[in-house]
């Protein structure tokens, strides 16, 4: 395999990243590249992406936004981990093989702990179970009967952080402690979505859903049908609610969709949520609570996370990785929220940017 550290003086784009590394293999087709933005907390964890970028640079660009991303996501979630990234480039459904995802193993296993890897876009719990014979490094794996907390798939715990959060931007926002008949809209029902709606209709919401797949829709609707409307996917964004959660696709808050909502609040699950960066002040201006999106959603790293540490056995608290000590953790992300909501309102600037400097003040400085 042939290993190339990329010179971090020759792009922009590079600073402020500790390495980037691109491994290439003839035998397998694998073509892969990994960022580590930052360890400064600890080692860097994040997804690998596995999608037919159309250019290398393309792939490049992603894996360094998306890895410093998760610094400062596990930042601000309190973890001992710092950000990375992996890209595999290609189409998962042509060239995936087993001797692929071993190799990518081999490769993780080559930066000796800087990176651990876990289940992103196009990749799956499959492919860490190939990871793993290969390297150590690697998280998302099936539970294995061993580690009470272990679960290969994080949305339910991301659901849950996103609920907690939900509750501190009604606490902010409405100056109240309890969802009861509150009205939230939900675009995207899928595994995020879906049990963020068991939550809340417990805590008595009314709800309106919308995805791209109306089966969905339907069979949820079937449960619980009172409280709940279903929406058109062209419509989600203007329902007149109290909370607008976002939990399907990025991008959706930007210079057109911005001016037409109908909300007090957005806090929702998906990523990268706001188009640009001037999108976090334009929610400002309009006077709608914007709960960053990287804050709320870090439930499933928080699940990860413990998950790697209890199974490789390398615990960096000083209290058990138990399922129970887990839920505590994601539990303080209704803290967290609330801290960022007072810094913003005190310094009178948007979530996002206060969120940053919360995070940049956890990772950086700490060598
Ligand atoms: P998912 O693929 O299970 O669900 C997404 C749902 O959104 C699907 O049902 C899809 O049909 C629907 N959808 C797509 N486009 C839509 C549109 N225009 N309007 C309405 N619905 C639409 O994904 P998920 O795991 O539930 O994740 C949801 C979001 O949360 C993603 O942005 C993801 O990156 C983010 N996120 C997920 C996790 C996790 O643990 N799964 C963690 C952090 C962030």
């Amino acid at each position: 395999m042939k290993i190339t550290h990329l010179d971090l003086n020759t792009h922009p784009e590079f600073a402020g990243h500790q390495s980037v590394t691109e491994f290439e293999c003839d035998q397998t087709g694998l073509h892969a590249i990994i960022a580590v933005h930052n360890t400064n907390l600890g080692p860097s964890l994040g997804g690998c992406r596995f999608y037919p970028y159309p250019t290398r640079d393309d792939a490049i660009t992603d894996v360094l936004r998306l890895s410093k991303g998760m610094t400062y996501k596990s930042a601000l979630a309190g973890l001992a981990l710092g950000g990375g990234k992996a890209v595999i480039i290609g189409d998962p459904k042509k060239i995936r093989t087993p001797e692929m995802m071993q190799t990518f193993g081999t490769a993780i296993e080559s930066l000796g702990g800087q990176y651990i890897t876990a289940e992103d876009v196009g990749s799956t719990e499959h492919d860490m179970i190939e990871i793993s014979k290969t390297t150590s490094y690697v998280a998302g794996l099936p539970a294995d009967g061993q580690n009470d907390h272990v679960s290969g798939n994080p949305s339910p715990i991301t659901a849950l952080g996103t609920f907690y959060g939900i509750k501190a931007a009604i606490k902010h926002q409405l100056k109240r402690d309890n969802l009861m008949g509150l009205h939230i809209a939900i675009q995207g029902m899928g595994a995020v979505g879906r049990a963020l709606a068991d939550h809340l209709l417990n805590a008595s919401c009314t709800l309106s859903i919308a995805d791209m797949n109306a089966e969905i829709l339907e069979q949820y609707k079937n449960n619980f049908e009172k409280r709940i409307n279903i929406v058109a996917t062209d419509k989600i964004l203007l329902t007149e609610c109290d909370v607008l959660a976002p939990c399907a696709m990025g991008a959706i808050l930007n210079e057109q969709t911005i001016p037409n909502l109908n909300t007090k609040i957005i806090a929702g699950a998906a990523n990268n949520q706001l188009k640009t960066e001037h999108d976090d002040a334009r929610l400002h201006a309009h006077g709608i609570l914007y709960a960053p999106d990287y804050a709320i959603n870090s439930g499933g790293i928080t699940s990860v996370g413990y998950e790697y540490f209890a199974r490789s056995n390398r615990n960096p608290y000083t209290y058990a990785l138990t399922h129970d000590n887990m839920l505590t953790h994601v539990k303080k992300i209704e803290n967290t929220m609330l801290t960022i909501f007072e810094t913003a309102a005190q310094k009178n600037i948007p979530t996002g940017l206060a969120a940053d400097k919360i995070a940049e003040a956890k990772f950086k400085n700490t060598k």
